[in-house]
């Protein structure tokens, strides 16, 4: 502060510090949202490397008979080298040294990392204290292969800031395994979606796509798993009624098709 001052005397200093900051400080207690309880850096793919706390909750445990190998791992939006390290259970500095990156600076969208050493992929998922989310909507892509990166340039050349919904569960085509779930930046930052607009969702409803196109065929068993293992956790996080959670085409309003016709409510609905 007292190379930015240009008072002369630091009690005038302090005075006109304190008029500046403290309606700052005074409006940030009333607002609702409070931190989230993982840390996580937004932008994160371009923010230095820095380990978070303890995420909060993680998917149904890797096979606990796993070994250990070499395996590749194709950066998607939002990634940091500490959650990657977290989804293979590797060191940071492991996956630093062997790529030769410093930071998450370093890291490039759709960039292959190599993972020496690493275990089954275990997903972690974040879980932001907020009062924002009311609704969950279910998509399909409408395409039969599909991941959160593929989505983020398509968005973006829809003009949107980055992949539209806010957690994107693949199935095995595109690089990720077979029903696992990629968190997007949106979540990460905790954004409105754009998958939405009907009954202005994207304002107030968690956003998952599967990707497939669910009008031709139907979910695989993995991504079934993942998607019941998330909607249940995301559901008992933020109290979200069972009748708020819609395929998007249940969205008053909406007119889509989404999630396809083959799309197992009967299944769905008994996981609520
Ligand atoms: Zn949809």
């Amino acid at each position: 502060m007292e190379t930015a001052c240009t008072f002369k005397n630091s009690q005038n200093c302090f005075y006109v510090f304190f008029l500046i900051a403290a309606p700052l400080l005074l409006s940030s207690c009333v607002v609702i949202r409070t931190a989230p309880k993982i840390e996580q850096p937004p932008s994160a793919v371009k923010s230095p490397a820095r380990p978070s706390a303890k995420p909060e909750i993680r998917s149904a445990a890797r096979p606990s008979a796993a070994s250990r190998g070499f395996r590749t791992h194709i950066v998607a939006p939002g990634e940091t080298l500490w959650r990657i390290s977290k989804i293979y259970d590797v060191p940071l500095a492991s996956i630093m040294s062997t790529n030769r990156v410093k930071g998450d600076q370093d890291l490039q969208l759709g960039q292959t990392l190599n993972i020496p050493s690493a275990k089954e992929p275990e997903q972690i998922i974040t879980l932001y204290p907020s009062h924002k989310w009311k609704y969950i909507v279910v998509h399909h892509s409408a395409t039969d292969e599909g991941s959160s990166l593929q989505f983020h340039s398509y968005h973006q050349n829809k003009g949107w800031d980055s992949v539209g919904y806010h957690f994107v569960i693949d199935n095995g085509k595109s690089g990720k395994p077979d029903g696992f779930i990629e968190i997007t930046p949106r979540w990460l930052q905790q954004l409105d979606g754009a998958h939405c607009k009907a009954s202005e969702m994207n304002t107030k409803a968690i956003g998952i796509c599967l990707v497939g196109d669910f009008n031709k065929s139907e979910p695989t068993k993995a991504q079934k798993d993942s998607l019941a293992f998330l909607v249940k956790k995301l559901q008992r996080y933020y109290k979200i009624h069972a009748h708020k959670i819609l395929g998007h085409k249940q969205v008053p309003g909406s007119n889509t098709e989404c999630p396809g016709k083959n799309f197992p409510w009967s299944w769905f609905k008994k996981q609520l």
